[in-house]
């Protein structure tokens, strides 16, 4: 579609940016839904944040998605934060509204979508979840929020990050049943096993390090079990192909990138990004880029 003078933009705000695939997803969306919208990548450094909202608003860009490292900055700036964007600490979409800007967190409906099949599966069961970090934070939000998991065990290099974790969401949803562990075989392994759901919150099996593994065995996985990775390059990470062989039903990361754009998309334009398509043709752009990089957005 030609860009005219009635041509709406929306956008990305992050830095670096220059791998991300949302450029892609939506401008692919607007195309095939034929809505006047196109969609770029904003390079901005830390220090030029506030002055890229304000041209955000002057500029009448109609909104934006928001990557690393704004994600969290970006709160205080804005007027209106909905409750589990502010309950997590991030956003990632932002939305102009006649210079109202509004800050939302589509990871937690994306995370939330792409696992509500298998809710009598893994409601009132251990979780056991890889890292703590941001997306880690979204990811637990779901959880609580939709899944009400028997218990959390978290396994993080960081011990006191993920501690920081349990305890804010100790505080502000009240929920208890945590547990953080080293992230150590020997330690995890057990709950590994007796967890129904288990979610890789960290970039480790993403492009180029493809033969990274989480954990270096197999042995813990079996049927009845949910393996999550919330890597989406390569889109079957070994990871979940090793839970697959096991048994494991296994959801790529593919489906949270995809579904978290959709609400975006929605947030936007008031229209349904057609998913399934968008889903098609992002796999077949996956491969001949997995040569470049990645971004989260
Ligand atoms: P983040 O905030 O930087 O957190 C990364 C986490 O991974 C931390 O817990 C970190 O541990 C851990 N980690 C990193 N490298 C590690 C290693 N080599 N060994 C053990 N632990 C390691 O990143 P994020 O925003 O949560 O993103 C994490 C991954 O999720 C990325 O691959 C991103 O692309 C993906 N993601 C996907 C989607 C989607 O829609 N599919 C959405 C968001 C994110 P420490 O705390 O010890 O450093």
């Amino acid at each position: 579609m030609t860009i005219n003078a009635e041509t709406k933009i929306v956008g990305l705000i992050g830095h670096p940016i220059s791998h991300s695939f949302s450029p892609f997803i939506h401008n692919t969306a607007f195309e095939l839904t034929g809505l006047n919208y196109k969609y770029i990548a904003f390079d901005v450094l830390p220090e030029n944040l506030k002055d890229a909202l304000k041209g955000l608003v002057a500029l009448g860009i109609k909104g934006v998605n928001v990557t690393i490292p704004h994600k969290e900055a970006v709160i205080e700036s804005l007027d209106n934060v909905s409750p589990e964007a502010r309950i997590i600490g991030a956003v990632n979409t932002i939305v102009n509204e006649n210079g109202t800007l509004s800050g939302h967190n589509t990871d937690v409906y994306g995370f939330t979508e792409s696992l509500k099949k298998y809710k009598n599966l893994i409601s009132n069961t251990p979780v056991f979840i890889f890292g703590a970090g941001g997306s880690a934070r979204a990811v637990i939000y779901s959880l609580i929020t939709n899944f009400q998991p028997e218990r959390i065990v978290i396994a993080n290099r960081n011990i006191s990050r993920a501690e920081g974790i349990t305890r804010h969401f100790s505080q502000v949803l009240g929920y208890k049943d945590f547990e953080v562990k080293e992230f150590f075989l020997p330690e995890i392994a057990g709950d590994i096993k007796s967890s129904r759901l288990v979610v890789n919150t960290t970039p480790i099996g993403m492009y180029p390090n493809i033969n990274e593994l989480p954990v270096p065995v197999d042995d813990f996985f079996h049927d009845g079990q949910v393996v999550y990775d919330l890597v989406y390059n390569p889109p079957m990470t070994k990871f979940l192909k090793l839970a697959r062989r096991k048994g494991a039903e296994v959801i790529s990361g593919i489906e949270m990138l995809i579904l978290q754009a959709s609400k975006s998309f929605e947030l936007w334009t008031g229209k349904e990004m057609p998913i399934a398509e968008i889903k098609k043709l992002l796999l077949k752009e996956l491969k001949p880029r997995r040569k470049k990089g990645k971004n989260d957005t």
